[in-house]
């Protein structure tokens, strides 16, 4: 191939920037034309293309959000979409596309792949969801902002002997949950792959370690257990006496100057993708498995699953006390 382009798509997450100009400067060095397309697969329906090079993606691997802005595109989903997507990368030469996203974003790549331009998916969510990957590009970072605000929580929950629950991100899956929680010293942690029990598994461990003289606490939800946290929060406080407050950290999640591993391991797969797409290989999500990074067909990445760490959860239970 000699030239290809480069996408960002869905919910963004730090170090797609780093990622973004690991393909560029690929590219570059390996004497290909490659452009940054505007807006996820929108810009590929539209057109809105910049031809990069090395000093476009100057100055940006310390960058969180994505230069190439992201988008959910409806219109790419539909067969008309589709089909002006790859009318619009044959009219530009375009002959294979790293796209940065989450599954989401690998079902289009998929679709491209099958019609004709061959795709490489490069894993970019903070919520670590993607089943055929231990790792994905902005979950580290987003791990380590969500510590930062929840111990700025425990500051004040312990200078008012308070009980507050923060709501964390990670869509369907609680990894980012279950780690933050870990991190952070929470008494319990509900994440949507462990059934739990309000009584059980928050009001009775708030009362054990209220015996040992603990008097303040940190309850820890995933969004995918689909819980009211201010509910929950008034309910605690109702039945332990606990004066209990409740915070929904949101987007702050999202946002930030990517880790040093974001930075590394989204440099190693941006360069690792468009190797792939040099030798003519498409139809691909390159995937980080321990420190290894690996590739797998789109359509057998997509129908693979991986629950969470049980051992893990197990471990968090027994020491959050
Ligand atoms: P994140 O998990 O971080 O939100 P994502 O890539 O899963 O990222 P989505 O909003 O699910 O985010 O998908 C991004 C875009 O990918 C969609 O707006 C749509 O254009 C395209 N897309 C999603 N699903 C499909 C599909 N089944 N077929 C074709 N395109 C799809």
């Amino acid at each position: 191939m000699k030239t290809i382009a480069v996408l960002t798509s869905g919910g963004d997450a730090p170090g797609m920037n780093a990622a973004v100009r690991a393909v560029v400067r690929t590219a570059c060095e390996n004497d290909m034309k490659v452009y940054g397309v505007i807006r996820g697969y929108n810009g590929l329906i539209n057109g809105d293309f910049i031809e990069m090079n090395l000093r476009t993606v100057s100055d940006i691997i310390n960058r969180g959000g994505t230069i190439l802005y992201s988008a959910r595109s409806v219109e790419f989903a539909t067969e008309e979409g589709m089909r002006k997507a790859i009318r619009t990368c044959q009219e530009w030469g375009i002959e294979g596309v790293v796209v940065i996203g989450g599954d989401g974003s690998f079902r289009g790549a998929r679709d491209l792949s099958e019609r004709g331009i061959p795709c490489v998916g490069v894993p970019g969510t903070i919520d670590n969801d993607i089943a055929c990957c231990n790792y994905t590009i902005g979950y580290d970072t987003c791990l380590n902002t969500i510590m930062e605000m929840v111990d700025r929580l425990r500051d004040t929950s312990e200078s008012h002997d308070r009980c507050t629950v923060v709501e964390v991100m990670g869509r369907k899956a609680g990894y980012l949950a279950l780690n933050a929680g870990i991190a952070c010293g929470a008494t319990s942690i509900l994440v949507p792959e462990v059934e739990f029990d309000v009584q059980k598994h928050i009001i009775e461990r708030m009362e054990k370690t209220q015996r040992t003289g603990k008097k303040h606490f940190i309850i820890v939800a995933a969004e995918g257990v689909r819980l009211d946290v201010d509910d929950l929060a008034k309910e605690i406080q109702a039945k332990t006496g606990v004066e209990s407050r409740s915070l929904i950290l949101g987007h702050v999640q999202r946002g930030g100057s990517p880790t040093v591993k974001d930075r590394v391991m989204a440099t190693r797969m941006g360069n690792y993708a468009v190797k792939l797409l040099m030798d003519n290989i498409g139809n691909r999500v390159v995937a980080a498995q321990k420190e290894e990074i690996v590739d797998y067909d789109i359509f057998e990445a997509l129908n693979m699953t991986k629950g969470i760490d049980l051992e893990l959860y197990n471990v968090a239970h027994e020491v959050s006390i």
